[in-house]
C-alpha cells in the first residue's frame, strides 16, 4: 500500500497530463484522498470483492479503493487523456487495477471481473442515473452486483431513497426499493469537487436483495408505475383508467382507495396490484 502513498498528489497529476476539466464529460474531481478513502469505505469490505470503477478520470476515488484493501478494481473512464494517469497508479499496485476505456454505457465489462462484485462510481448525473436503471433491471434477478455506491446530484439521491406523500416520491424509488436497500451515507457540498458544480451531491449506498422485497412482474409493474406517476396529482381510478372496466375492483382488492393519487401508494400495494394483473 505504501505504493500508493507514493504517488503525486492529484493536482500533479492533472497539470502533469493536462487534464482541464471538460463539462461535456461531466468532469467535476475529487481531489481529497482523504475524502475519497471514505467514499471508498462507504462500499464496506473491499478485501473480498472485485471493485466496477466507472468513471475513474484522474484517479481520486480509484486510489481510495485501493488504498483500502479492494482485491481487484476494474476501471472504465471514457476520456483517453486520463489513460495515462490511472496507468501510473495501475503499475504502483501490480495486478489489482485494470483500466479500461471506453464508454460505459456501451462497453462489456463481465469477463473482466470476478465475483462477488462492489460497484463504485462518481459518474455525470445523467450517466449515473441511466445506469443505476440498467443495473436494476437485468435481465435475471440477482444482478451480478452485491452493492452499488454512487454519487449522485443530491436531488436524485433524495429521488432513491424517497418514502410516500413525499415530493421526491416516484418511480425511482419503487424500482430502487423494490430490488435493493438504499441509503444516502455521504452529504458532499460543492466546494468538494474541482470545479464545484452547482448542486450539492450525494453517495448513495444500495445492498441488492436477494429477490425483489415483494412478488410482481417487473414489466406489469413498471407499466402501472408509469401510468400512475405521470399522471401524480390525478386519482388513481383516473390515472388507471386504461388497465379495464374493472379497475376500481382491482383497486381495492389491493387495499387502495381509487380516489388516492401515486403519491401516496406504497411499494407493497403497488406489487399487490401488478400481481392481481400479471
Ligand atoms: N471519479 C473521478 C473523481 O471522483 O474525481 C471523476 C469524476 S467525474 C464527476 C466523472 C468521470 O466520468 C470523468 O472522468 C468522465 O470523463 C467520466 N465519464 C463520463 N461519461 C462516461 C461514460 N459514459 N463512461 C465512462 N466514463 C465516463
Amino acid at each position: 500500500m505504501g505504493t500508493i502513498d507514493g504517488l503525486p498528489p492529484l493536482r500533479e497529476v492533472i497539470a502533469a497530463h493536462d487534464l482541464v476539466a471538460k463539462k461535456q464529460l461531466g468532469q467535476n474531481f475529487l481531489l481529497d484522498l482523504n475524502l475519497t478513502a471514505k467514499i471508498a469505505r462507504c462500499a464496506g469490505d473491499l478485501s473480498s470483492a472485485d471493485v466496477l470503477e466507472v468513471g475513474p478520470g484522474p484517479g481520486g476515488l480509484t486510489r481510495g479503493l485501493l488504498a483500502e484493501g479492494a482485491r481487484h478494481v476494474v476501471a472504465v473512464e471514457k476520456d483517453p487523456r486520463a489513460i495515462p494517469a490511472l496507468m501510473e497508479i495501475a503499475a504502483a499496485c501490480p495486478g489489482r487495477l485494470t483500466v479500461l476505456q471506453g464508454d460505459a454505457l456501451e462497453l462489456d465489462v463481465m469477463a473482466h471481473l470476478t465475483g462477488p462484485v462492489k460497484v463504485v462510481a462518481n459518474l455525470p448525473y445523467n450517466v449515473g442515473t441511466e445506469l443505476l436503471i440498467r443495473w436494476l433491471t437485468p435481465a435475471q434477478w440477482p444482478p451480478f452486483w452485491q452493492s452499488l455506491t454512487l454519487m449522485f446530484q443530491k436531488e436524485v439521491a433524495e429521488r432513491i431513497v424517497a418514502k410516500p406523500r413525499s415530493d421526491h416520491y416516484g418511480r425511482l424509488a419503487l424500482l430502487a426499493q423494490w430490488r435493493a436497500d438504499p441509503k444516502i451515507v455521504m452529504h458532499l457540498p460543492p466546494e468538494a469537487f474541482t470545479p464545484a458544480p452547482k448542486v450539492h451531491s450525494a453517495v448513495v449506498h444500495l445492498t441488492r436483495l436477494e429477490a425483489p422485497r415483494y412478488p410482481a412482474d417487473e414489466k406489469v409493474l413498471s407499466r402501472i408505475t408509469a401510468m400512475a406517476f405521470n399522471q401524480r396529482r390525478k386519482m388513481l381510478r383516473s390515472s388507471l383508467k386504461a388497465l379495464g372496466p374493472d379497475l376500481e375492483d382491482r383497486l381495492l382488492a389491493a387495499g387502495i382507495a381509487p380516489t388516492a393519487r401515486a403519491e401516496e401508494i406504497g411499494l407493497e400495494q403497488f406489487c399487490t396490484l401488478a400481481r392481481s394483473y400479471a
